[in-house]
């Protein structure tokens, strides 16, 4: 534990709640005073198993026992594994690794630029989206579309277009620009409260990739791992991006990104153009492997599917109607209430009462549970909900 009467040493980035976590069990975590949680945030969409999965921490313990890190100077027998995996489920072609999802959306980046250069677009430029996110690094916080995010380290890094998300028109307007070179988006907007895309939108974006030799790179970092009933969320809209990237749940909590590509794009990289020194260790890549084989065993993407649509329905029948309620949506189990008044004092009222939950862009409460959830504890979440909104709202 810190020292209490010490005062913190710690970087102010975040405002932690006062509430530390020590232990969990599936969708349950515990505190250091006992206390127990339903953690409905998934650690940020990070735990998708839940919290200590046997089998994943079985693979942990066992690698890490045997060797954690080789550096990729050798071949990691996991990653190779891993990459073969990953590129066959999501019908990509090659994959890096990294340990972040801004570090998959950079390699994205560079991927992108080195495919405009290879057809002499001298200034590549990326078309993205308002109020998209896609990391704190430099070229990814240029990429994401909310000033909060980038206001106080300008100079942003060049090459990115910004036009509004669900917006085709804009898109359509721009074919004439001789500089770009792809289109980035998330394919549900999560950092900006669970914003959907509009029916048709996905396809018709793919659509104009396809027509001008564009990338489509999809940014399914926090949809993405079975969340929302698909492998990837894109993949109900029947399309396929040219680059995916991937992080949050791979690895059910251990650090790992991964940056997929698919047809042209997919052997860009020379040797020495790209890499990482933890990218893809052997600890990281044996997690990630138990956790695509326990989606696939315990069939957790259509449980996901089944499951968010119970909760999603429960939430409308027991929220709509309750004061600054405005809208839920979302997918599966990645789910937005949005409420007409800013609810981060929410967090530590639901926590109060046993539910851990997250808010995005001020207004939404964002809900990003493990994929194992139950419908009992759907109905628990939905019933702690109900009497902080009523609560809040008196
Ligand atoms: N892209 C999306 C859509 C995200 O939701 C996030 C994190 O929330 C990121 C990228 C950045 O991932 P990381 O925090 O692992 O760098």
């Amino acid at each position: 534990m810190p020292d209490a009467l010490m005062p913190s040493a710690l970087m102010t980035t975040y405002q932690p709640l006062p509430i530390s976590l020590e232990r969990g069990e599936g969708v349950h975590v515990w505190d250091t005073t006992g206390r127990q949680y339903l953690d409905a945030s998934g650690g940020l969409a990070v735990c998708l198993l839940g919290h200590a999965h046997p089998f994943v921490t079985a693979a942990i313990q066992a690698q890490a026992a045997s060797l954690i890190h080789s550096s990729n100077l050798y071949t990691i027998v996991h990653q190779e594994r891993l990459g073969q995996v990953l590129t066959a489920v999501t019908q990509m072609d090659s994959a890096f690794f990294c340990n972040s999802g801004a570090e998959a959306n950079e390699c994205a980046i560079k991927l992108a630029r080195l495919y405009g250069h290879g057809r002499n677009i001298e200034l590549p430029t990326i078309v993205v989206m308002e109020n998209a996110f896609h990391g704190r690094t430099l070229a990814t916080v240029s990429a994401t579309g909310r000033p909060k995010f980038q206001m106080g380290f300008e100079p942003l890094v060049p090459g990115f277009l910004r036009i509004p998300y669900n917006d085709i028109d804009a898109l359509t307007q721009l074919t004439g620009n001789p500089n770009i070179v792809a289109v980035m988006l998330e394919p549900i907007q999560g950092e900006a409260g669970v914003i959907m895309p509009s029916p048709g939108y996905l396809k018709a974006v793919r659509a104009v990739c396809s027509q001008n030799n564009w990338l489509m790179i999809v940014d399914e970092i926090q949809a993405g791992l079975g969340r929302t009933g698909h492998f990837l969320a894109h993949q109900s809209a029947g399309i396929s991006g040219d680059i995916v990237t991937l992080a949050k749940g791979l690895a059910n909590g251990v650090p790992i990104g991964a940056c997929l590509a698919r047809g042209s794009v997919a052997p860009l990289f020379k040797p020495g153009q790209h890499g990482s020194t933890f990218g893809g260790n052997p600890l990281a890549c044996r997690a990630a492997l138990a956790v695509l084989e326990t989606l696939e065993k315990e069939s957790l993407i259509e449980k996901a599917a089944e499951t968010g649509h119970y909760l999603q329905e429960r939430l409308r029948k027991n929220l709509r109607g309750l004061a600054h309620v405005v809208d839920i949506r979302g997918q599966g189990l990645m789910i937005g209430i949005e409420l007409d008044i800013p609810c981060r004092a929410l967090l530590m009222q639901a926590a109060e009462k046993g539910l851990l939950i997250n808010v995005a862009n001020e207004r939404v409460i964002r809900l990003l549970p493990a994929l194992i959830l139950t419908h009992a504890q759907a109905d628990q979440i939905s019933a702690i909900l109900y009497d902080v909104i009523k609560g809040f709202a008196a």
